[in-house]
């Protein structure tokens, strides 16, 4: 399904093409720059307000170009850790952004770092069993503007609680690309999106710090290593040999173990940056001794760092959270070979699995 807007979110536009189309209708070029400027870096909310454009030029935007492409419904602090933030699309397509508060290990609160979760579809079509947004399936991708508005977004509410001067770069510190949807399956939008968030002239959010969560989508993952941008990667690997991971995530029929690791590989071998690989622990399913082994070695052939995830229950799905033991020896088994891993017990403070809990829902419900 697509959704065509009555008007183009200005926040899809990037300085090139916004240069070009004031081009065509006989503006110069540098206004592009300046209507940039109101919107990343002053966070003009109305055309009104950009006071250097001309009246006529105001009004031809306001007519052409929505600067509203999403509206905000409610901001929920659902923890001290996580906020989330529910967004209605122009077609009324719901969709959430989790704003994230990870304390800095030895440091205290106030030096917590903030992590935002964006969304790039509206619902998933990988059908992942143990996730809540593929359940409903996959509605529609979303548009560049929608993916750059939900930054947008936390940047406003930022300026409406906080004192600070609004000429300031945003105040996150980690953009995660780890909520609803497969990016992959929508590299298309969510490049341009990217591209916007990390360009001077945009919001200056460097690419290192941006981190993109793939079921494992091979052709993209190669088209990614070949993008001169050094975006974070992070895959879903939840098993750690065929069998296992095929039960659990339908995308390893398509592409297996024998070319998902390949290319993790040339994606960390080009880039010279160490990949995450995300496991979800579900009791008996991917928590046994054999899969703790397959995985140390995927883990330590890749240089890679394991993040390992405590299943979190989803209602209407069978799955449970192994025990704290099996969770703490699963875990001492990658350790003691030498692995790079994690293990989040807080509710809340993981962040994958924070984000891994968004679904479509209806208004009613939220
Ligand atoms: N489609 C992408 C990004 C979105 S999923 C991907 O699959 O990587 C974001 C993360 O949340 C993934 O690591 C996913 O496996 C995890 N997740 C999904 N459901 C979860 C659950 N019930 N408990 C914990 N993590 C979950
Ligand atoms: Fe889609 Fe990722 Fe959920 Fe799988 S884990 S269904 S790919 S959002």
């Amino acid at each position: 399904m697509k959704y065509v807007p009555e008007k183009q979110p200005i926040y899809g536009q990037s300085l090139d093409s916004l240069q070009n189309r004031f081009a065509e209708i006989g503006e110069p070029r540098f206004r592009a720059k300046q209507v940039l400027d109101w919107l990343y870096k002053k966070r003009a909310r109305s055309w009104e307000e950009m006071s250097n454009l001309p009246q006529p030029l105001r009004n031809r935007l306001k007519q052409e170009f929505e600067i509203a492409p999403t509206k905000r419904i409610l901001a929920k602090e659902s923890s001290d850790e996580t906020e989330k933030l529910l967004l209605e699309m122009g077609d009324r397509s719901l969709v959430e952004t989790v704003v994230i508060r990870a304390p800095q290990i030895g440091v205290g609160q106030k030096n917590s770092r903030k992590t935002i979760c964006i969304s790039t579809q509206v619902g998933c079509a990988y059908g992942c069993r143990f996730c809540a947004s593929g359940l409903a399936g996959w509605k529609r991708d979303l548009s560049v503007g929608e993916i750059v508005s939900q930054l947008i977004h936390v940047c406003h509410l930022e300026d409406e609680t906080t004192q600070r001067a609004r000429e300031e770069i945003a105040s996150f510190d980690n953009i995660v690309v780890m909520g609803m949807g497969e990016p992959m399956a929508n590299y298309e939008n969510l490049l341009p999106a990217l591209r916007i968030l990390n360009a001077p002239w945009g919001l200056n959010f460097g690419a290192r710090r941006i981190t993109i969560s793939t079921s494992g989508i091979v052709p993209k993952i190669l088209k990614l290593t070949n993008e001169p941008e050094q975006f974070r990667l992070a895959v879903s690997l939840h098993g750690a040999t065929n069998d296992v991971r095929e039960q659990i995530m339908p995308i390893n029929k398509r592409y297996p173990l024998e070319e998902l690791i390949p290319a993790i590989e040339r994606y960390a071998s080009t880039k010279g940056r160490m990949v995450t690989l995300e496991f979800i622990l579900i009791e008996k399913i991917n928590d046994t001794f054999e899969q703790a082994e397959a995985l140390s070695k995927i883990a330590l052939k890749l240089n890679a760092h394991v993040n390992l995830i405590p299943y979190n229950t989803v209602p209407g799905l069978d799955w449970k959270r192994p025990s704290l033991t099996r969770q703490d020896s699963f875990y001492e088994r990658l350790k003691r070979k030498g692995v790079s891993t994690t293990i989040r017990r807080e509710k809340g403070h993981d962040i994958a699995a924070a984000c891994g809990q968004l679904k479509l829902k209806s208004k009613q419900s939220s």
